[in-house]
């Protein structure tokens, strides 16, 4: 199971530290099996003698140059990071990440040897227009995509899960990842409020490879139930 955290815009540098030294300490006791990743902010970004997957939460699609603002792929080298998440749908609904930028992101990091964490989703006026236009959707997102990248892990995140507590039945996730399966045959994470008392639902079901968690990852106690439910 792939089990990764998204800090978003929270954490420090400091926190993350802590967070890391008792995420590794947790990672030491079991769960060797299991692929852990965190991606926190930009500037909490640094090397780890760790078992546990640091990625970056977004990067541009260079290796230095004038973009105030951003970073690159030389900021990620100076700390070995070669894992990125890429699509998440606050880049693309709240930053206005266009699916152009982001596929010339992804072929850029690709070429980098990137890990891809490959985020898609429909907002809820998708959903509720039936299962043709969420697919639909969905397909579009993937459009542009070397589906066949062999370090492509691809997360599915319906837009009104994402934050709000609330999230698909266990039938709707299984249905969409198995089409999504047919599409793509990476590991499909599932993401969109994901707790410790949801986790091991879903990673039960058979079509899903791992979670990717926001909010309940800010709490390592949360974050590391969540670990445990893979078992
Ligand atoms: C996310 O932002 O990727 C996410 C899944 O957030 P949350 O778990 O808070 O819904």
């Amino acid at each position: 199971m792939i089990v990764a955290a998204n800090f978003k815009t929270n954490m420090t540098r400091r926190s993350t530290q802590e967070y890391m030294r008792a995420l590794e300490a947790f990672i030491a006791t079991g769960h060797s099996e299991d692929t852990v990743m965190v991606f926190p902010p930009a500037t909490a970004l640094d090397r780890w003698e760790s078992s546990v997957i640091v990625g970056a939460q977004n990067a541009y699609a260079t290796h230095h140059g004038a973009y105030t603002g951003e970073i690159g792929l030389e900021q990620l080298e100076e700390f070995d990071i070669r894992t990125i998440l890429i699509g998440h749908s606050e880049r693309r609904h709240v930053l206005g990440e266009s699916q152009e930028e982001i596929v010339h992101k992804c072929h850029f990091y690709q070429e980098a040897g990137f890990t891809i964490v490959y985020c898609i989703g429909e907002p809820l006026e998708i959903r509720e227009s039936g299962s043709d236009a969420l697919m639909e959707y969905l397909e579009a997102q993937l459009e542009g995509i070397d589906l066949g990248y062999r370090n492509l892990i691809i997360a599915y995140e319906p837009v009104w899960a994402i934050g709000t507590g609330l999230t698909p039945s266990s039938d709707d996730i299984l249905l969409i990842h198995n089409a999504l399966k047919k599409m793509v045959q990476r590991p499909l994470l599932y993401g969109g409020s994901v707790k410790p008392n949801n986790a091991r639902e879903i990673m039960a079901l058979a079509s899903v490879d791992g979670v990717l968690v926001g909010g309940a990852s800010l709490n390592i106690d949360d974050f590391k139930s969540i670990i445990q439910a893979t078992e």
